[in-house]
């Protein structure tokens, strides 16, 4: 997978891609990532993709496996399932924006899609990059190693049947199916009593049916108090 970073400030990803997931990921040659001053940008772009905007084969189309994503607050919402469909691309280029945001034809003939982080502005799109770029990196195989799956996580998704069966049958739960999902239950570690506050009994004794339950509606009940719009039906 390769990323592609657009920006007027290529020293701002020194530091988060040296650390942790990414820095494995770039050591073993599972991502590649180049950063690109901004200016001129159609034609950083051009370059990029080793053809003139319009010649290339349009980005995004079906059976393309390159997007060039618009940073953008007023972008569609980043979420897992993006993500996911992002990380059986080939290769993302991200166009990062400053100041007052950038000029809408980029949006309308540049860019493949243009997708925001959050509900919030902030001062420029190379967070928001970042985000993206960590998101989709954990989820190529072998970028989180043997020590942890992304396979059940927080947003990692369940059939949309479960859900229901949690007994959450709303009316308006159809149009929102796909975001439907729980919350990660809670880790615990060493030692079992920290100044008084004991893990679980559950987590110790070692019963794995037992601690799959456990685990299983402490997530609801973690979903239900942070999330509820999660949950079908709320
Ligand atoms: N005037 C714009 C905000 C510009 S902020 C508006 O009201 O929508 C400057 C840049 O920061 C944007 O071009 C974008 O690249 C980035 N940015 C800010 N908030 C973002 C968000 N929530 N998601 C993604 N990018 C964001």
């Amino acid at each position: 997978m390769r990323f592609d970073l657009i920006t007027i400030f290529p020293e701002f990803f020194v530091g988060p891609l040296d650390h942790g997931i990414l820095r494995r990921a770039r050591e073993t040659g599972l991502v590649e990532v180049h950063v690109q001053d901004l200016r001129p940008l159609f034609e950083a772009v051009e370059s990029l993709l080793g053809a003139s905007v319009g010649e290339a084969p349009k980005p995004g189309a079906a059976g393309t496996k390159t997007a060039i994503v618009l940073m953008s607050a007023a972008g569609k919402l980043f979420l897992q399932e993006t993500a996911r469909h992002y990380a059986q691309l080939e290769r993302i280029i991200f166009i990062c924006g400053r100041y007052e945001g950038v000029d809408e034809r980029v949006a309308e003939h540049l860019a493949t899609e243009e997708i925001s982080i959050g509900d919030f502005v902030l001062s420029g799109g190379e967070l928001p990059a970042m985000m993206v770029v960590d998101a989709v990196t954990r989820l190529l195989p072998g970028a989180l190693g043997n020590e942890a799956s992304s396979q059940n996580e927080s947003f990692s998704g369940v059939a949309h049947s479960e859900c229901e069966s949690l007994g959450r049958t709303g009316s308006n739960h159809q149009s929102r199916t796909t975001r439907h999902s729980l919350l990660d239950f809670p880790h615990y570690t060493r030692p079992a009593e920290y100044r008084g506050w004991p893990v679980p009994e559950v987590l110790i004794g070692g019963n794995h049916a037992e601690v799959a339950k456990w685990r299983r509606a402490a997530s609801i009940e973690k979903t239900r108090r942070n999330r509820p719009d999660l949950l079908p039906g709320e």
